[in-house]
């Protein structure tokens, strides 16, 4: 049994981390800015008025935590604005860097001190975010982002190696949840958190720093 610390688990991907850990029996702590009723209702551990952009908050966090030692963090908290090249919106270009890419950086620098020898870190970033895969253009202030992420991801396996902290950096695949409108192409949140699930469980110090897919698949830089 282990510890797992979820950003943004009141809906969508990060709820569903939750249900599933808290359900094969591991113990759950659920961040966010405000409970869902869904997340109330699993009976796990919840943190409210956590907002990742806020160094206040995330510090308030830690203090909560006292003692208690995080084996998984799992950044999952992330939002998404489409901009087009003819419709470019610099703040919301900068919001998206700073909610999907600095936060979680500055998350994981604050919860260090927290997490227990050989824990893992995953960072839930997108396919979006690989340069090489990017056929379709577009996305700008998303997919800049969580390039940005992926690269935080592995400077943090490699400075975190020699401590025994293992980083994964994870793409859900195309998944229904609010923030793709519910598509209906997409992969139902329980199926794409227990390919995730599997991928942490996996993580291991030798394979630290891979941008996975959920299914499985090593993903482009
Ligand atoms: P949702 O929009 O359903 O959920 C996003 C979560 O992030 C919510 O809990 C939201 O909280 C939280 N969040 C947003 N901003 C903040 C903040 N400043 N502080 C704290 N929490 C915040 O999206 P998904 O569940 O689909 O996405 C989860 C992750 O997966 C994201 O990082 C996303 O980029 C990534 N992803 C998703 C894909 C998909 O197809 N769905 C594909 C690729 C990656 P609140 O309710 O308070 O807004």
């Amino acid at each position: 049994m282990s510890t797992y610390l979820i950003t943004g688990a009141n809906r969508g991907i990060g709820l569903e981390f939750a249900r599933q850990l808290k359900n094969r029996g591991d113990d759950v702590i659920a961040t966010c800015r405000s409970a869902s009723p869904e997340l109330n209702s699993l009976s796990v551990r919840v943190e409210t008025d956590i907002d990742i952009t806020s160094g206040e908050s995330v510090m308030k966090l830690r203090e909560n935590l006292n003692d208690l030692k995080v084996d998984v963090l799992i950044q999952n908290a992330g939002i998404a604005e489409f901009n087009s090249l003819s419709n470019l919106d610099p703040q919301s270009i900068v919001n998206q860097f700073e909610v999907n890419a600095l936060s979680p950086l500055c998350c994981v620098q604050t919860m260090l001190s927290q997490l227990s020898k050989s824990a893992k870190i995953a960072l839930i970033s997108s396919r979006m975010g690989s340069i090489e895969d990017n056929s379709s253009g577009g996305s700008y202030g998303y997919r800049m982002s969580k390039v940005a992420l992926c690269m935080a991801g592995k400077s943090l396996s490699v400075d975190l190696k020699p401590r025994g902290i293992s980083v994964a950096i994870l793409h859900p695949g195309l998944v229904s949840t609010r923030m793709t409108g519910f598509t209906s192409n997409g992969i139902q949140p329980k199926e794409s958190v227990k390919g995730l699930i599997k991928r942490i469980d996996e993580l291991t110090i030798e394979n630290t720093g891979t941008f996975w897919h959920a299914n499985g698949e090593i993903l482009p830089w």
